[in-house]
């Protein structure tokens, strides 16, 4: 059986859930979904990151614990997950002793490769992005190159990976495995970087405790990248376990452009040097800017909550308006106005309207009940479309499936509009051509129902719950399409629209209150 591993990365608890970390959940919890429908054996694995610096200092400040600081923002993920529809099958969190008896095996299995020397550790250190930075990679030799923000001086015993010694074979990695690193710019941009030359890594801190302490010497604490990234195996009970013969190599690891480094340089040279195998693809993200600025702590305008759209639009209509408005890997610019548009072009008008109308005309031109297509008559083919968005799916390309599924559900209301069944009906001789044109558009919002389940989980089971199937499922749709895939005489269930226009008055109203809540 073909099994699909995917991986977020693990949310640090500095910060809490805002529109990045909710938009790469979304898109891994899409493709989990997707995997599952064609039957794939699939595990989604998210978490949290709750050691390093950052949060010791922060939790010194609010007078918490880091583990009480750590439990609060862990909450606040679990909840906008559920909000979200988030059908991750784990959470780890990188306190917990199954996570740690990992890292402690990983780091011990480095020292007997002989990938683990003492030195002293001077330069540049970058506390929010925990990590280490070469003055060339500094902006004005003081600032981050992420944050923008003034950088720490550390000088300290600290021991060292032979990341140098690696470097021939992960440019050899990247040229055997085209697809390690997609899409293809952050592969290039990674590449060069590596050519660059690397550096043996700091992989020990002295100068702070909360964290994982090194196996071999208790004054050291394990830097927290290593650390963080052993989740992906240590969820799954580390090397050796059935649940990583089954799991490990991961299909995917669904990252943000910014963490590229760590997954793309750091952690296949661990994986190396353990004698592990490297996951398939890191498959890279762009950044949701908010109103053309980056999404940041400090500029509160910026903070959008997902669980404040969740709960005036629904979570599908985020997840629908995330997925669509941009290719996964390229950059976006958020603003509530570009959401409400999109959600009354694409949800209100085309879906919700082929779905308002086809019921309600079955209910008054066939009795309410699907009726039964004729077979000398013209349907829509859908075959192609379908082969399109699957192969989408296939190549992780979520906004060109709904642009495909999208192509179908606006043929539907051409194919409609064109057939007037509304004026046939008129005449009582036609009701064999009135019953197929309704029973073709009643079979294409099954199917259509069924190609959005991954990105619009709710409003799959509501529309087949209106075409009156009493247990709805997902599973994908196989080429070629029977023409009846729904039974004919189930009753359809007509009822209130399903994504209820917002017109200009609660469009203001809306965006008053979301800009409000960020405040
Ligand atoms: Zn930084």
């Amino acid at each position: 059986m073909t099994t699909f591993y995917i991986t977020t990365p693990i949310y640090y608890v500095n910060d809490v859930p805002h529109l990045g970390t909710a938009y790469t959940t979304i898109a891994a919890d899409v493709l989990a979904r997707y995997h599952r429908a064609q039957g794939h054996d699939t595990w989604f694995l998210t978490g949290t990151d709750e050691h390093g610096q950052k949060i010791e200092q922060t939790a010194k400040e609010q007078n918490k614990t880091p583990l009480d600081l750590a439990n609060t923002v862990v909450n606040r993920f679990e909840t906008t997950w559920k909000n979200l529809n988030i059908t991750h099958n784990d959470f780890i969190r990188t306190t917990q002793d199954r996570h740690k008896t990992v890292v402690a095996d990983i780091w011990n299995r480095l020292v007997d490769a002989g990938d683990i020397y003492l030195g002293e550790y001077k330069g540049s250190y970058c506390i929010r992005c925990e990590s280490f930075y070469t003055e060339g990679q500094l902006i004005d030799k003081k600032l981050c190159p992420i944050h923008n923000s003034e950088i720490s001086r550390i000088s300290e015993s600290s021991y060292f990976f032979r990341l140098s010694k690696y470097q021939d074979r992960l440019l050899e990695h990247f040229n055997n495995y085209p697809d390690f690193v997609q899409p293809e710019s952050y592969k290039n941009e990674i590449i060069s970087f590596i050519k660059t030359g690397l550096r043996d890594l700091s992989i020990s801190r002295t100068s702070f405790q909360w964290g994982i302490t090194t196996p071999t010497d208790d004054k050291h604490v394990i830097y927290v990248w290593l650390d963080a990234l052993t989740n992906y195996i240590s969820a799954l009970g580390g090397p050796g376990t059935d649940a990583y013969k089954q799991f490990w190599p991961a299909q995917i690891h669904l990252i943000g452009k910014d963490i590229l480094r760590f997954h793309a340089v750091y952690w296949p040279c661990f994986l190396f040097a353990t004698n592990l195998p490297l996951p398939k693809t890191i498959l890279t993200h762009g950044w949701w800017n908010v109103r053309g600025k980056k999404i940041s702590k400090s500029l509160p305008a910026t903070q959008v909550d997902p669980n404040h759209i969740v709960s005036e639009l629904s979570s599908d209509a985020l997840r629908y308006f995330l997925l669509r408005e941009i290719p996964l890997g390229l950059d976006g610019d958020f603003s509530y106005e570009t959401l409400i548009d999109r959600y009354n072009a694409d949800l209100a008008n085309d879906l919700g309207n082929l779905l308002q109308r086809t019921l309600s005309m079955t209910v008054k031109f066939c009795d309410g009940s699907v009726p039964l297509p004729s077979n000398h008559l013209p349907s829509i083919s859908l075959d192609e479309e379908i082969n399109q968005t699957t192969k989408h799916f296939d190549n992780n390309a979520p906004s060109l499936a709904l642009e495909t599924i999208w192509a179908i559900i606006r043929k539907t209301n051409r194919y409609i509009d064109s057939n007037k069944p509304w004026t046939l009906a008129k005449d009582p001789t036609n009701q064999d051509t009135v019953n197929h044109i309704m029973s073709t558009a009643l079979n294409t919002l099954y199917y259509v129902a069924q190609l959005i389940a991954p990105v619009l989980p709710d409003t799959s089971i509501t529309i087949q719950n209106k075409l009156g199937i009493e247990h709805p499922t997902v599973s994908w749709p196989q080429t070629p399409l029977s023409s009846h895939a729904i039974e004919s005489n189930n009753t359809i269930e007509c009822g209130s629209p399903l994504f209820p226009r917002i017109d200009q008055t609660r469009k203001e109203d809306l965006i008053a209150i979301w800009s409000n809540e960020s405040k």
